[in-house]
């Protein structure tokens, strides 16, 4: 099967610059791409999943085909973040390297728009954007792609998911009908499928193998701990592999922030990676990241997004995200370029059935695993030092210091040395470890281990404009409890239920109670009827009005579900978690006035 990339009719200038890169037959992807973007003007959609080499599936086929004689923008590649955005114009630039009079310029948010306007004016053939900054710059009229011939979605599935549904159509309508698109996407979301409906005509279609498919070489294993021992958990799991180089996703920007800064109190060589970083501070990170200064990157998935680099061993799960697609791309971080890796999740004794689901789309099984106990951890570890110390080559250099040195410890026999030697490691990790309890949850107990549960019923439903997922981002807000506090949250037409542990009940009656919600006071009361926490982590169905969207594929139940509306939703009104946010301010403005 395997072909050569000279069969893919590619010129010389490319396969020159292809040996340079070093890359020896084309993957899948650009296997399939290539040669049919070349031969023919066509509208494709591809799909594989991340690493696979699109860029290059692309890339190719767009180099070959422009008139570098020209100045005249004639492809656009839209990608959704800066960072894939800078990606993709490194690569393509390696791509075309030897190609004269070549000019592909990057416009994203973040950075300068006169400098890249001014860079526009030399005349880009190829211009690499991110939707937000390329629409306004089309509208500034710093940019013409009303000649394009070509033009890419690149991580389509990524970019609607964020909401980029109305940037996208607005950039396409400034493109002529004669250009031709390729979208390029890891899954095939309904969202994706819709812009291929509209946009695009008789696309050839490509799928790499099996759609939703994680990368065949990473093992996904899950942890069962309860919600506070996430971080005890997340610890011990990078404790228990000295030689981590991984990424850690977190569902929020502050949950990102707040374990990058306990990992770093704690020692460890670790940095977030959130929208609400500078763009000049995730340029640092990334660069220490790629470098290895970061062994550790604590990131959301929307800034880790499509980041491209080898040899990650380990993602782990923070928390699970809300729908499987996002765990396919988290999970396709590790295990490339041919190499092992290991997907981790850390869940709670109610999520586990979000693993079972996950398992049926990913097609692969997860492994239920024990985390470590500190004293497995102090073994790892020595173990891992009398291995570092074993293939360590010996730097001469030492030698002059010696003398010194052997005075100084003259005393002690060989094995008394190596005690000593080994104490300093061992006592580090024996100290912190020494009395602390087994992290793992008792599955064969009932459920909630915190004991008691509470159900509340709350005057404001969906008639309030809210579903599930925004009253309990609500709630979670006023409240200040985390993402397992609450839970069971039904929303009904005009009122809605919720639960909470029993240690809970008094704050939650305190504040709601004192609250509005959109100019209404809220009134909340505990429920007496008995749909409480004694079926937490039964099973899905729960009633209340959610069950109908689960069925949309690549949900995790209820949660992906819900979570599916909202981002819909969003794509049109422009994002219903930052609405909910403020609603939540505006809430407390209210509040505060009164
Ligand atoms: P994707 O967009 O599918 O996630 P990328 O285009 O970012 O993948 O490619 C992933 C990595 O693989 C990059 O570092 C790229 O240089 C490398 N690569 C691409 N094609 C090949 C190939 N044919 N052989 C070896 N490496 C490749
Ligand atoms: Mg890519």
């Amino acid at each position: 099967m395997s072909t050569t990339f000279q069969a893919l009719g590619l010129d010389e200038v490319f396969l020159k610059a292809i040996a340079d890169l070093g890359f020896e037959k084309p993957s899948g992807v650009q296997e399939q791409a290539i040669p049919a973007l070349l031969e023919k003007d066509i509208d494709m959609v591809a799909l594989a999943q991340t690493g696979t080499g699109k860029t290059a599936a692309f890339g190719f086929p767009m180099l070959q085909k422009i008139n570098t004689d020209s100045k005249t923008t004639q492809g656009i590649i839209i990608a959704p973040t800066r960072e894939l955005c800078l990606q993709i114009t490194n690569e393509m630039k390696l791509y075309g390297k030897y190609i004269n009079g070549l000019n592909i310029v990057a416009v994203y948010g973040g950075a300068s728009i006169s400098d890249q306007a001014k860079q526009l004016r030399r005349g880009a053939q190829i211009v690499v954007a991110t939707p937000g900054r390329m629409k306004d710059m089309i509208g500034r009229r710093m940019l013409d792609i009303s000649k394009i011939d070509f033009c890419v979605l690149d991580e389509a599935d990524e970019m609607l998911n964020m909401g980029f549904y109305e940037d996208i159509t607005d950039i396409l309508s400034h493109t002529p009908e004669t250009k031709f698109t390729w979208l390029f996407s890891a899954t095939m979301p309904k969202e994706v499928s819709r812009i291929a409906k509209e946009f695009m005509s008789s696309p050839l279609e490509i799928t790499v193998g099996a759609k939703n498919m994680g990368a065949t070489n990473v093992s996904h294993e899950y942890y069962v701990v309860n919600a506070r021992d996430r971080y005890a958990g997340l610890k011990r799991l990078a404790d228990a592999n000295p030689d981590i180089f991984s990424v850690i996703f977190c569902r929020t920007k502050r949950d990102t922030q707040q374990v990058a800064e306990r990992l770093i109190e704690d020692g460890y060589s670790a940095a977030a990676l959130h929208g609400d970083l500078s763009q000049h501070q995730r340029d640092l990170v990334m660069h220490s990241f790629r470098s290895r200064q970061i062994q550790m990157l604590v990131a959301t998935d929307v800034a880790a997004r499509g980041i491209d680099v080898d040899d990650i061993t380990h993602v782990i799960n923070y928390q699970l995200p809300d729908e499987v697609e996002i765990y396919t791309h988290r999970s396709g971080r590790t295990g490339r370029a041919g190499k092992d890796g290991v997907s981790m999740v850390l869940v709670t004794k109610g999520e586990q059935r979000k693993i079972h689901t996950i398992e049926k789309i990913i097609q692969k099984k997860f492994i239920s695993k024990e985390v470590p106990s500190g004293k497995e951890i102090c073994e790892v570890q020595l173990f891992h030092l009398a291995n570092t110390i074993k293939n360590t080559e010996i730097n001469n250099s030492i030698d002059s210091y010696l003398p010194e040195i052997n005075t100084l410890l003259e005393s002690f026999t060989k094995e008394e040395l190596i005690k000593k030697f080994f104490s300093v490691e061992f006592t580090k990790f024996h100290n912190y470890y020494e009395g602390k309890r087994d992290l793992n949850v008792d599955l064969s107990k009932g459920p909630s281990k915190g004991g008691e549960t509470v159900r509340y019923f709350l005057n404001i439903g969906s008639r309030d404009d809210l579903d599930w997922k925004r009253l309990k981002d609500f709630l979670k807000e006023v409240l200040s409890l985390g993402q397992d506090d609450i839970y069971h949250v039904d929303v009904m037409d005009s009122f809605s239920f919720f639960n909470t542990d029993k240690p809970h009940e008094e704050k939650v009656l305190e504040t709601l109670s004192a609250i509005q919600w959109e100019g209404r006071q809220l009134s909340v009361e505990v429920s007496t009827t008995k749909a409480g926490g004694k079926q937490r982590g039964r099973k899905g169905g729960r009633g209340g009005g959610r069950g109908k969207s689960n069925r949309s594929s690549g949900g995790f139940g209820n949660q992906g579900g819900g979570s599916r509306t909202r981002k819909r939703r969003g794509s049109t009104s422009g994002g219903s978690r930052r609405e909910a946010l403020e609603g939540i301010k505006n809430t407390r403005g209210r509040r505060r006035r009164r």
